[in-house]
């Protein structure tokens, strides 16, 4: 016989964690299903020897009052209790067609200031390179807002089409198409301005310029937060909300297959690490917090190309290799001056190299 709940989320990274802490406090029964022995996913602090290393998230961008994130964290209560730690600049660059490092400070007015003293002859295009990313977040903002009340957008249609017109006016750009036409082929400022472009996607030209500047205009406005104690300490709050509303958490089971009933997810198996102790979870709300390819692999046969159709036509994203390196001696001893630091090769002359 399945267990029974109100949703099963598989996969404790932090996209399960958020979904299952919010369906918890709304009163649902959870079941959240993680194959690792520990929860976080991507966000995880780990040991090895002496070294504390922090897996992946080391910035979180805006935390302001128009990021979407922050009522996630108030409704979740978390928003006071956790701590974070914002280094006054974004980043720096260094290398590639820049002549000297170039570090980029947080805060729209100190950004802009210090692009202008390094860029003077571009001074107009940045002004409209900053008002561009910011219309842009803002829209994204607004909408998200806004996102699940229709009967909002009825009764406001007329003053939301305006607010939205960023997102209609870059709704096929690229990155690299919104530089050119600001830049032409300057590539030292599209280096410096869009350094952090790897956090997103390795090509300007197939970059939407939207999806660029809803998190560059969110890092812009709201600057950038390491939480206090690693992601760890986001990850077990997220946890422990999610116990006191009375949910369950299993770690080292792996959910394996997808019972489809009447055309919708009925229930997961999930099995131990070693595939055995098979045990079935129903519930009417399923949280997919796996790949999609890995959650069709799980649903029946006849199923997976319609789940995976809305996939088909992008394609593979790019994928991550890191390397973690200790050192025996504060970085500032070898030349390290900002939080994060940008090291573009010689032999790159453009963003898009
Ligand atoms: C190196 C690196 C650096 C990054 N830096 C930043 C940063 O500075 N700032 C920022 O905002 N973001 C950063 N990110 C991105 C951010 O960490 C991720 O976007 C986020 O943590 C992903 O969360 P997620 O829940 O979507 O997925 P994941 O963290 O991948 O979680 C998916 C979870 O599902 C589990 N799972 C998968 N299949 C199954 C199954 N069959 N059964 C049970 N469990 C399963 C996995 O074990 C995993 O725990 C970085 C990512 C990387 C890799």
């Amino acid at each position: 016989m399945p267990e029974r709940y109100d949703a099963v989320v598989i996969g404790a990274g932090l996209g399960g964690l958020t979904a299952a802490a919010l369906a918890a406090r709304a009163g649902r029964r959870v079941l959240v299903i993680e194959r690792n022995a520990s929860i976080g996913g991507a966000a995880t602090v780990y040991r090895n020897g002496a070294l504390t290393v922090e897996a992946s998230l080391h910035e979180l961008d805006g935390l302001d009052p128009q990021d979407p994130k922050l009522p996630l964290l108030q409704e979740l209560g978390l928003a006071d209790e956790l701590a974070f730690v914002a280094p006054a600049e974004l980043n720096q660059v260094r290398g590639g067609p820049l002549d000297a490092p170039f570090t980029m400070p947080a805060g729209l007015e100190p950004a802009l200031s210090a692009c202008r003293a390094r860029f003077p002859r571009h001074e107009r295009a940045l002004q409209r390179y900053f008002d561009a990313v910011l219309a842009v977040r803002g829209a994204a903002s607004f909408a998200t807002a806004h996102m699940d009340d229709e009967a909002w957008w009825l009764r406001h249609l007329p003053e939301a089409a305006p607010r939205l017109w960023p997102l209609i006016r870059h709704a096929r750009a690229t990155l690299g198409d919104v530089l050119r036409g600001l830049f032409g082929a300057d590539e030292a400022v599209k280096c410096a301005l869009a350094a952090t472009l790897p956090y997103y996607h390795d090509d300007p030209e197939r970059m939407l310029f939207l999806a660029y500047a809803v998190a560059q205009g969110s890092f812009i406005a709201g600057g950038a937060h390491y939480p206090r104690g690693g992601s760890r300490t986001l990850t077990e709050a997220l946890a422990a909300r999610i116990r006191e509303a009375g949910g369950t958490l299993l770690t080292g089971r792996e959910a394996t297959r997808l019972l489809v009933d009447d055309h919708r997810v009925t229930a997961v198996e999930h099995r131990n690490r070693q595939g055995g102790d098979p045990r079935l979870a129903a519930a009417p709300l399923v949280f997919g917090n796996a790949a999609p390819t890995v959650l069709a692999a799980m649903l029946p046969e006849p199923w997976r190309a319609a789940f995976l159709a809305p996939y088909a036509r992008r394609p593979v994203s790019v994928s991550l290799w890191t390397v973690t390196l200790g050192l025996s001696r504060p970085p500032a001893e070898v030349g390290v001056e900002a939080y994060s630091t940008f090291l573009l090769p010689a032999w790159m002359t453009a963003l898009a190299d």
